[in-house]
């Protein structure tokens, strides 16, 4: 490569290669289902094309142009085409079952493909189907299934045996198709599905429905499964404590699922979760070792240096290949494998391959194999992170004077700090697009963590090699759990520490996104040296420039936001005001997760650092079970109840939460005000202070009203008939709102004709915050009906997701989030 002067392209081929195939997936997932035999044709014709000789006048540079821009192009044609093959289900794929209706109650023969993770909500693992069972008939099918052992919201517990990878199972339950995003900032399940492979759901709630028919295993499956037995015997036998055995799994097998909650948030809070993963680094490094040592052993066999070099290398690779299988094939093992069979191929026929160019050859085949890698964080961060090692490291170190890097301390410190750097930089674009989080603080701390992680790893490696020589195995072991209990203590330590010290914000244009991008390859890559960190810095300009061209371009024109989400049976509105107060109008369930899954994403998402007010209209569970994960999170800044002192274990939790973290709880009456944002009036209109205390506890529900320019927003809380006869009587016409949150989740209880008429604006919408097949058989279609004649617009969250409205006072619309 030149030093100054465009690198060429040429020297890189298979990263070209790899570009343009990223290329063509990413066409190809945008434009959406696609034939693939299309995209195959169209890759073919511009191979031939490229291969045929052009016509002779050419100049020879132009003709090798030609020749590049075609083959680039036939990878790029060639990614749409295993892309469209992905989406592609073969005519007897089990999603091809699924009526129009999208579910159907069946009975599911297959065998268990990955070892199975045990949650609070249920069992679950993936299934590879084979037979598919209905009432009358039964059919063979293919397809992975994603399934749930979980529990029925009715009946006392199931209590299911834990399967094994291999188990071949008979399954009766609800099929269904991976489901949609349903908020703006959740994450998306369904679609991370579908890209593993996973076009459908099974979800089974009663032990009797599970039958075991045997095991089965292929050759190569068994031999996985008795090498990961003997690495988790080994470590149960030499390592003391659970803790230090936990962190080996992950490490050595790539399995987290016995971590504890608390490391894995230490780990993440300080960016160190690369560390917990099995690490490329490591698989090539044992890769090198092995290829080293097989050198010694084989030649006291007598073979030729030649066929011993390519005896070794093959030994090596099929080592590298097994253990890639047993720790799950993660892209960044993939791809350390592949690197290194290059590297070893090198060294076997004594030609080298630069490694940007190694680094194309893994992608390229990481992404041929399954190539909806592509918008995986770990394939992105994997590969960003050691492009940004092999090209910002050096030009980093470069920066160092030279006189600092004289003693060989200082030699060590500039080179990984400066490889520290270039993966932090090269990362960054990514950790800010898929987690909105930049953890400024434990950058510092990887030059003591990742030695300190490779020495867990060998002692580790070396417990299990040696397990059958007790008396060496048993000291290795005990420091192999010291060792990692010590990364642990780090990353704790770190996390008291340094935890804080990030930056958050999710990057969401794609402007800022490639300004971000530009300015690391600009770094990287800039033809003239001098202009590096120049060009660099114009290109962050830039990048902070797309955040504030996004705040300056109507975004941030002075507007009231509404979320209505959707947390399943329950309700949780997030009012947003022109001067950007916030409040939140109940919090969902606890059951349902929804403050922690739905409502804690989309503050971070949406860049909402606390809540000034939050209002829980009543004590009732699925309004304030959630309050609980946001007083947790430090996030609220005052409390307004209606001030009934319901005994329940939610409503005690919540108040001696609030009590303990000094947020102010206040209780709200008729006629009050809450003055949030002068630019909006927030009033109560229930319950009134002379209201006796009422029969059902719903009927002292907190009702607002919200107004804004011209509108009107109306939320009824559980509010039911009685407390409705009383609204009507006292306020009439004034209840006259745009928007209404209909009360009781829609219920019969509520809705009654006086109210709907006194409330109903002309083109008004009415939201019903409901789940689907929720127990109480909400909400009463007769209802629903009626509201459908009389507003414009009924949103029910069951059926349409979350609902996220927005008005600037004159005009009223609705933010497409999907
Ligand atoms: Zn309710």
């Amino acid at each position: 490569v030149p030093a100054e002067g465009i690198p060429d392209v040429r020297a890189y081929p298979a990263l070209v290669g790899a570009l343009a195939l990223g290329t063509g997936i990413a066409a190809a997932e945008a434009a959406g289902p696609s034939d693939p035999h299309f995209w195959s044709l169209a890759a073919a014709a511009l191979a031939v094309l490229a291969l045929l000789p052009g016509r002779r006048r050419r100049l020879v540079t132009l003709r090798r142009l030609r020749q590049t821009v075609l083959l680039a192009a036939a990878c790029a044609a060639l990614g749409g085409a295993v892309t469209a093959a992905h989406y592609d289900l073969p005519p007897r794929h089990v999603a091809r079952v699924l009526p129009p209706t999208g579910e159907a109650e069946v009975t599911l023969e297959g065998v268990v493909a990955h070892p199975p993770v045990q949650r609070p909500t249920g069992i679950r693992f993936r299934l590879d189907a084979v037979l598919l069972r209905t009432d009358t008939r039964a059919v063979p099918v293919e397809g992975r299934v994603d399934v749930v052992l979980g529990q029925s919201s009715w009946r006392p517990p199931e209590l299911y045996g834990v399967p094994r990878r291999g188990d071949r199972l008979r399954l009766t339950g609800l099929l269904r198709p991976p489901p949609p995003k349903r908020n703006p900032a959740d994450f998306d399940r369904g679609r991370w599905l579908r890209r593993q492979g996973v076009f459908a759901t099974l979800r089974v709630t009663a032990a009797q429905d599970v039958r075991y028919f045997g095991h089965h295993l292929d050759p190569l499956g068994r031999l996985v499964e008795a090498l990961r037995r003997r690495v988790t015997g080994a470590f149960a036998r030499y390592l003391p404590t659970d803790a230090g055995r936990a962190l080996q799994t992950a490490l050595v097998l790539g399995d987290r699922r016995a971590l504890e909650d608390d490391v894995n948030e230490a780990f993440a809070r300080t960016g160190l979760t690369h560390l917990l993963a099995v690490s490329g680094l490591h698989v090539l490094l044992v890769g090198l070792v092995l290829y080293g040592l097989l050198k010694g052993v084989l030649l006291r066999f007598g073979l030729s240096l030649r066929r011993v070099d390519v005896l070794r290398a093959g030994l090596t690779l099929a080592v590298l290949v097994v253990y890639a299988l047993l720790t799950g094939a993660s892209a960044s093992v993939v791809r350390a494998v592949v690197m290194t069979a290059l590297l070893v191929g090198a060294d076997v026929s004594q030609r080298p391959s630069p490694p940007l160019n190694a680094l194309g050859v893994a992608a390229f085949v990481v992404l041929l194999i399954r190539p909806t890698q592509l918008f995986e964080a770990g394939f992105q961060l994997s590969f960003a992170a050691v492009a940004g090692l092999i090209g910002l490291g050096p030009v980093l170190r470069r920066a160092v004077p030279a006189r600092w890097q004289r003693p060989s301390g200082g030699r060590w410190l500039a080179t990984t700090t400066a490889a520290t750097l270039a993966a932090t930089l090269a990362t960054m674009p990514i950790l800010l697009y898929h987690f909105g989080r930049l953890p400024v603080g434990g950058i510092g701390l990887n030059l003591v963590a990742i030695p300190l992680t490779s020495a867990v790893f060998a002692a580790g490696l070396l417990t299990v090699l040696l397990a059958p020589l007790p008396a060496l195995a048993a000291p290795i072991g005990a420091s192999a759990d010291a060792l990692a209990r010590l990364l642990v203590w780090c990353a704790e330590t770190g996390d008291a520490w340094l935890g804080g010290l990030a930056y958050e914000g999710h990057v969401v244009h794609g402007f800022t996104l490639a300004a971000l991008v530009g300015a690391v390859l600009t770094l990287a890559a800039w033809p003239r040296r001098r202009l590096r960190v120049r060009m660099g810095l114009v290109a962050l300009a830039l990048a902070g420039a797309g955040v504030w061209a996004a705040t300056l371009r109507g975004d941030a024109r002075p507007h009231l936001d509404l979320v209505f989400f959707d947390v399943g049976q329950g309700d949780a509105l997030l009012v947003r005001t022109p001067r950007g107060r916030t409040m939140l109008v109940d919090a969902g369930s606890t059951e349902s997760g929804a403050a922690r899954r739905t409502i804690l994403p989309h503050l971070r998402r949406y860049g909402m650092k606390h809540l000034d007010a939050v209002v829980v209209t009543h004590p009732h569970d699925d309004h304030e079970g959630g309050v609980a994960d946001l007083l947790r999170a430090g996030l609220v800044r005052r409390l307004y109840t209606n001030g009934d002192a319901f005994d329940s274990d939610t409503h005690r939790r919540t108040l001696r939460l609030a009590d303990s973290a000094r947020v102010p709880v206040q209780v709200l009456r008729a006629g009050d005000a809450l003055a949030l944002d002068p630019a909006i009036a927030i009033s109560v209109l229930a319950p009134a202070l002379t209201d006796a205390h009422p029969a059902e506890t719903n009927d002292a529900s907190l009702v607002l009203r919200i107004a804004h320019g011209r509108h009107r927003v109306l939320l009824l809380g559980d509010a039911q008939l009685a407390a409705e006869a009383t609204l009507v009587a006292r306020y009439d016409t004034l209840l006259r709102s745009d928007v209404i949150k209909v009360g009781h989740h829609g219920s019969r209880t509520s809705s009654s004709g006086p109210l709907m008429r006194a409330a109903a604006r002309p083109g008004c919408t009415a939201v019903v915050s409901v789940a689907e097949r929720n127990v109480y058989r909400l909400p009463g279609p007769e209802v629903v009906a009626r509201w459908r004649r009389t507003c414009h617009r009924t949103h029910l969250t069951s059926a349409h997701r979350a609902l996220w409205l927005r008005s600037d006072g004159r005009t009223l619309g609705k933010v497409a989030w999907r």
